[in-house]
């Protein structure tokens, strides 16, 4: 099984790698050359191009418990919050390990710390629905301004759901 046949239009938000807990999940580019044949053979639409990453299987390793299908806030839409303050987006926004980034804010918000998480609506929703589709009080969501001209760089993000 590869996501890339169930979900339409992956984003990268990275949240299967971390709903994994066998760690079968990692994400690759998508010039990777075991990558292109699947995302060309995928049975959802898939952009060949772009600079985010799209996530593989170990299948070798894969217990089938499809935790990571059901994970994906596009396979399973999270509820998200209505957001009364945006910010903009900035390059200094960009996690290089998103993984990690999900699972440090999750360690923090659980220890009953204030939190800030900033990002895409992709990385929230990512977040949300790895945190059971609940919003802790401590967890401050600061959303990223998708303007159009960033959107305009993936296709992904051109068929973003968030935006439409
Ligand atoms: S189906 Fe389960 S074990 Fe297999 S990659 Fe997904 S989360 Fe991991
Ligand atoms: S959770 Fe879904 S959208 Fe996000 S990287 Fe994985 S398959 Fe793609
Ligand atoms: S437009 Fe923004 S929120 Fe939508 S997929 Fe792209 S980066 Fe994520």
């Amino acid at each position: 099984m590869q996501l890339l046949n169930k979900v339409k239009n992956c984003n990268g938000c990275s949240a299967c790698v971390v709903a994994c807990k066998d760690r079968c999940v990692k994400m690759f580019d998508r010039e990777d050359e075991a990558v292109r044949q699947i995302l060309e053979n995928a049975e959802k639409p898939q952009a060949l191009e772009g600079k985010k990453k799209v996530p593989m299987i170990n299948e070798g390793g894969c217990n089938k418990c499809n935790a990571c299908v059901l994970f994906c806030p596009i396979f399973n839409p999270v509820d998200m919050p209505e957001f009364s303050e945006w910010y903009n987006y900035d390059e200094k926004f960009e996690k290089e390990d998103l993984p990690a980034f999900y699972r440090e804010t999750m360690r923090n918000v659980r220890a009953g710390q204030h939190t800030e998480f900033v990002g895409t609506l992709c990385e929230i929703a990512a977040l949300i629905s790895l945190m059971g589709n609940k919003i802790r009080p401590n967890l401050i969501l600061k959303p990223l301004v998708c303007d159009e001209e960033k959107r305009s760089l993936e296709e992904c993000c051109k068929e973003c759901s968030f935006y439409k």
